[in-house]
């Protein structure tokens, strides 16, 4: 049986990073940028006023107070969206709107409520300081500044930074497609009529819900029964996807066909089984290169893998630099019985207590208890190589849920 760590590399190792193809920004929330974003132009492209006031020469204002005004000749006036006509010598100014380009020979601009305007003067009240209110050329962006690196997810604030670069379109990483199929005599679907035997099938759906969270396409193949006609026929299906999800059926069980099944049709099997708990019995390998996942049928487990295995291979897969789960450090509130040799992974709700988080199990951890997958917002780690945890302790938390928290929050 494998480590977590030694399945991830073997899983990460066959995976290769998909296409990419030109959207426009507007279509681009979320996706994953293929390209480096590059400044072509200086960006504020001139210094400009932050202030709506006056644009001086700062030795004209030195001093100025309610008591003793300095008075200043206003030659002009620059809205924004306008370069300045003049250039100001020593006793002028110029009444400046915010964002406007400054005039030649300013170099301070005084606010227009420390001002007051009588006909062609302007009286300053107050002193600011040498260079005070002009944002500067170049402050936020230098003309040929890497201001976006590839490989990252894109969110409203990169958006808005590709627009202000001036492009409309992007090159991003195509979108996996994953196909996910349930495994099961016992499973009923959705649409299905169902009989005391019968579970619901909740796999497909949370399943096809994390490729969608990885930013993939999911595509159902259903439920197949537990049998080799029916695995096949799904899964030859599968093969027009990028990656193969199967839940169930990788068990030791003696309908568990779906290792023969996909043996016959040519999967190279990297690894099964995986030292962990919950999530052991978990098969890898590749059909003609494409990465298949034999999942547990525990919908906990099946889940608990995805987030270890499968996400970090999706996000690889779609171009993303960051491939794994925020992780965090927190205290126990309770002890937590392990055995050596296996990496737990323990489904606790975290929150925040004088500044330090905490994290406590949400109780059974039955790996067919879904409603502690409801409830988790953390899943607590334990290393193979460490005992168990005493209350207090200090142990990693991988963040799969938002902290609950009153109001803002300070
Ligand atoms: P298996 O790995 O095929 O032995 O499945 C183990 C258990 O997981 C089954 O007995 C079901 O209780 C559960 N299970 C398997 N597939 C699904 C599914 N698609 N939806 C919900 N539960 C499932
Ligand atoms: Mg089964």
């Amino acid at each position: 049986m494998i480590s977590v760590k030694e399945a991830l590399k073997t899983i990460l190792a066959n995976i290769t990073i998909s296409g990419t193809e030109k959207v426009n920004i507007m279509d681009s929330l979320g996706r994953v940028l293929a390209e480096d974003i590059v400044a072509k132009r200086d960006h504020p492209p001139w210094d400009n006023s932050a202030m709506d006031g006056y644009a001086v020469i700062f030795s004209d204002i030195r001093g100025a107070s309610k008591k003793v005004p300095s008075a200043i000749k206003v030659i002009g006036e620059v809205p924004a969206g306008r370069m300045p006509a003049v250039k100001i010598g020593r006793g002028e100014a110029v009444k400046i709107m915010t964002g406007a380009p400054m005039p030649e020979g300013a170099d301070t601009v005084v606010r227009v409520e420390d001002t007051e305007s009588t006909g062609s003067m302007v009286s300053i009240f107050k002193e600011c300081e040498s260079g005070e209110n002009i944002r500067r050329r170049g402050e936020d962006v230098k003309n040929g500044d890497l201001v976006i690196e590839k490989g990252k997810k894109i969110r409203p604030a990169e958006i808005g930074m590709i627009a202000s670069v001036g492009r409309a379109f992007i090159y991003v990483h195509q979108r996996p497609r994953v196909a996910v199929m349930s495994t099961g005599d016992e499973i009923a679907d959705l649409d299905e009529e169902l009989s005391p035997e019968k579970i619901i099938n909740s796999n497909s759906y949370a399943l096809r819900s994390l490729a969608m969270d990885a930013g993939c396409i999911p595509a159902l193949l259903g439920i197949a029964r537990d049998n080799k006609e029916d695995l096949t026929r799904r899964l030859r299906d599968g093969l027009t996807s990028d990656v193969i999800l199967i839940s169930g059926g990788v068990s030791m069980g003696d309908y568990d066909f779906v290792k023969d099944v996909l043996a016959e049709m040519g999967m190279e099997m990297k690894f099964w089984k995986v030292s962990m708990k919950p999530g052991q019995p978990l098969a890898f390998g590749t059909i003609k290169g494409k990465p298949v996942f034999g999942l547990p049928g525990n919908p906990v487990s099946a889940m608990v893998s995805f987030y270890q295995f499968v996400m970090p291979a999706l996000k690889k897969m779609g171009g993303q630099k960051a491939l794994y789960l925020n992780t965090i450090d927190a205290l126990s509130d309770e002890n937590l019985e392990v055995k050596k040799g296996r990496t737990y992974f323990i489904r606790a709700v975290i929150d925040v207590r004088g500044g330090v988080y905490h994290a406590r199990s949400t109780g059974d951890q039955g790996s067919g208890i879904l409603t502690s997958m409801v409830r988790a917002n953390g899943l607590i780690v334990i290393p193979e190589d460490s005992g168990p945890v005493k209350a207090g302790d200090k142990v990693k938390v991988q963040l799969i849920g938002s902290l609950s928290q009153e109001g803002l929050g300070f």
